[in-house]
């Protein structure tokens, strides 16, 4: 079955053109073309957008703006983005990197989506053509989404206040049994006064921790504090299974990686 390309100058183009059925956006193409390649008949037109502004990354007064075709790569190397750089080099290896996006990281099923579990936890705003929406709507609604994601919008967090781990079997570049990313504001004794946790590979998307964020207010994280939110941690979660491990097994291991994120 051919492939069509069409090339649009501008997002309001493409996103006419996207609606065609059959029609699927191209951002660094390591999933659409590999589906496509592997005979995934649902896909017989691609639409990408040669406008680079959509690859710009802005950082200014604290904020930052990625592009929605932001590459891995660049984010990784960004001098301003040091507290992102390891969650952008969690994404397969530098070839990957050099055309993942983040626009197709937020699409990306799991065990996919590492990029994405930190944008969640740092409660990134997705922009479209027709507006904004918060990243845990935007997450929730994907399957049926048939908008072009433009940019991601969030605060720059420090580089103590940031933390991401992603634990995969084959080193450097394997896919994830699973991923955690945590944004934890801390008074000067070390008391947490807010936490955001996300977590990677226990649903089909990233997913918040709610009960454990909960749990670790007020806490110093020491080993004895953090207990109760280990304990929480299970709450919410259903884990996939694939030939990386099964939900069982991610679902055990869930707590010891958590407890030594937060131990830090
Ligand atoms: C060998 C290999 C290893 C990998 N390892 C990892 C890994 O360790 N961690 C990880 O997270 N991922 C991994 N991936 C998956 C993938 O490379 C990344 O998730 C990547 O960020 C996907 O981005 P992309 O630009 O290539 O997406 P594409 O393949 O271009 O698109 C993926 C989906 O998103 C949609 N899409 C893309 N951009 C937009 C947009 N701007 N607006 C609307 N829809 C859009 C596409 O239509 C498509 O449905 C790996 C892939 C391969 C092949």
């Amino acid at each position: 079955m051919s492939l069509a390309l069409q090339t649009f100058s501008t997002v309001k183009d493409a996103s006419a053109a996207l609606q065609a059925a059959g029609s699927r956006y191209l951002g660094g193409g390591t999933l659409v073309v590999r589906a496509a390649n592997e005979g995934d008949v649902s896909v017989s037109s691609l639409v990408r957008v040669a406008d680079p502004g959509l690859s710009r990354i802005a950082v200014s007064g604290g904020k930052v703006r990625l592009g929605a075709s932001a590459t891995m790569a660049a984010i990784a190397r960004h001098p301003e983005l040091a507290a992102l750089a390891p969650a952008a080099r969690a994404v397969g290896g530098p070839a990957i990197r050099n055309m993942a996006t983040v626009g197709g990281n937020l699409f990306a099923p799991a065990p996919y989506g590492d990029f994405a579990v930190a944008l969640l936890a740092l409660d990134a705003t997705v922009f479209t053509e027709d507006g904004e929406m918060p990243i845990e709507t935007f997450l929730t609604g994907r399957d049926t989404s048939r908008v072009i994601v433009t940019a991601v919008g969030f605060s720059l967090p420090s580089m103590e206040s940031f933390r991401f781990l992603k634990v995969s079997r084959v080193k450097p570049k394997g896919v994830s049994v699973l991923s955690i990313a945590a944004l934890l504001q801390r008074t000067a004794d070390g008391t947490v006064t807010s936490a955001r946790i996300a977590l990677g590979c226990m649903a089909d998307r990233p997913i918040r921790a709610l009960a454990t964020e909960k749990a670790l207010l007020g806490s110093k994280l020491t080993p004895q504090e953090i207990a109760p939110a280990l304990a929480a941690a299970g709450e919410g979660i259903t884990p996939i299974t694939d030939p990386i491990a099964s939900a069982w097994y991610r679902a055990e291991v869930l707590p010891v990686h958590l407890g030594r994120l937060l131990s830090q």
